[in-house]
């Protein structure tokens, strides 16, 4: 994989995914087989944006362990260093740096309608932090910086791509074109509904089916999910078409998800059996990722260093990119002016 210094070469994918720790379903069918996919054909660059964590944890040692437990899990599930650039945020602090410099564009009011920070003035009232309020201004810089022009991530992000697009023009038009507007891509599944069957799948929800959890545990966390919840009686049709559990079949079971619906339609096959089919089908589609991810633990050193590594070769880009930026905001002496 190379990390080109100019645009020529094919465009540039970035994506980051917060140090939460066990990746779960949500994040790989919304997101993750994208990052895969897109490690061919593009330049890409994959972050664990710890920096980002701290909005919500202030504990060091968990933000530190579960940025190595991300990282392990997608190393795992096959994201390759000689394929994409795989590296953690704090490694590169112009990320920091380049989000106050666009946020002397961005007006308070864009960062306070986020739906993302409404939420978490409710789930967090007790640490509403000025970090929480940046965020969306801070993952614009992440981008940005690499002048990404895809941006694979779950439906749940579309409303801050869409902020960090409007960031880049404001900046762009105050400054002079420089940025790249980002756009995001999709999966076909999108929004992955967590075991509760309501809300989206999320680990501060607390409704996730965790890849690399231990066989047990996994399917614990299938046998908990929410049904067809108008289905009482064994013996009652089930409806796939608004069962999460037969929903999420369709991805793990793409053989022969229409005679599992089948069977609950019909009422030949209960939930029990539906769900046990199910945490089987996730076991064996992950079966080859949790083996690898036995092998890599115990090599820990061998994650750090493929993150050193891919920082290391952003740092050109970054540092490039801040150059140029401070250029155009009158920061520093005027390029090229000996020091
Ligand atoms: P979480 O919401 O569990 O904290 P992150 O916010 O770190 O996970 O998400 C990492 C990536 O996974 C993002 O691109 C996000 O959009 C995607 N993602 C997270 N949850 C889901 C979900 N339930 N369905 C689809 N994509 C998701």
């Amino acid at each position: 994989m190379i990390i080109s210094p100019d645009e020529s070469s094919p465009a540039r994918v970035f994506s980051g995914v917060q140090p939460s720790g066990l990746p779960h379903i949500g994040n790989y069918l919304g997101a993750f087989r994208n990052y895969l996919a897109m490690q061919d054909g593009y330049e890409a660059i994959y972050c664990i944006v710890d920096y980002h964590a701290l909005t919500s944890t202030h504990d060091a040692a968990l933000i530190r362990q579960n940025a190595h437990e991300m990282a392990l899990g997608l190393l795992a599930l096959g994201l390759d260093p000689e394929r994409a650039t795989f590296f953690r945020q704090s490694d590169r602090p112009e990320h920091a740096e380049l989000a106050y410099l666009l946020s002397s564009v961005v007006p308070v009011s864009w960062v306070e309608r986020t739906p993302s920070f409404k939420e978490k003035r409710r789930t967090q009232p007790a640490d509403i932090n000025h970090a929480l309020l940046t965020y969306p201004v801070l993952q614009t810089a992440d981008i940005c910086i690499y002048r990404a022009r895809y941006v694979p991530v779950g439906k749940d992000q579309a409303a801050h791509l869409e902020l960090a697009r409007e960031i880049v023009r404001a900046w762009n038009s105050r400054y002079g074109e420089l940025f790249v507007e980002p756009d995001a891509v999709f999966s076909d599944s999108p929004l992955i509904v967590g075991t509760d069957g309501v809300q989206k799948m999320s680990k501060s929800v607390g409704n996730t089916i965790d890849i690399f959890a231990d066989e047990a545990v996994l399917r614990k966390q299938v046998m908990s999910m929410v049904t067809d919840t108008q289905r009482i009686l064994r013996t009652d049709p089930g409806r796939p078409e608004v069962c999460n559990v037969c929903q999420l079949h369709r991805w793990f079971s793409p053989e022969d998800f229409e005679q599992v619906w089948e069977g609950e339609r019909t009422a030949r096959t209960g939930c029990v059996d539906t769900k046990r089919l199910l945490a089987d089908r996730i076991l064996a589609y992950f079966a080859e990722a949790r083996e690898r991810r036995r092998e890599l633990e115990a090599r820990p050193g061998r994650v750090e260093e493929i993150l050193r590594a891919g920082a290391e070769r952003l740092a050109p880009l970054a540092t490039e990119m801040l150059g140029q930026v401070h250029d155009r905001m009158g920061l520093g002496p005027p390029r090229g002016v000996a020091q």
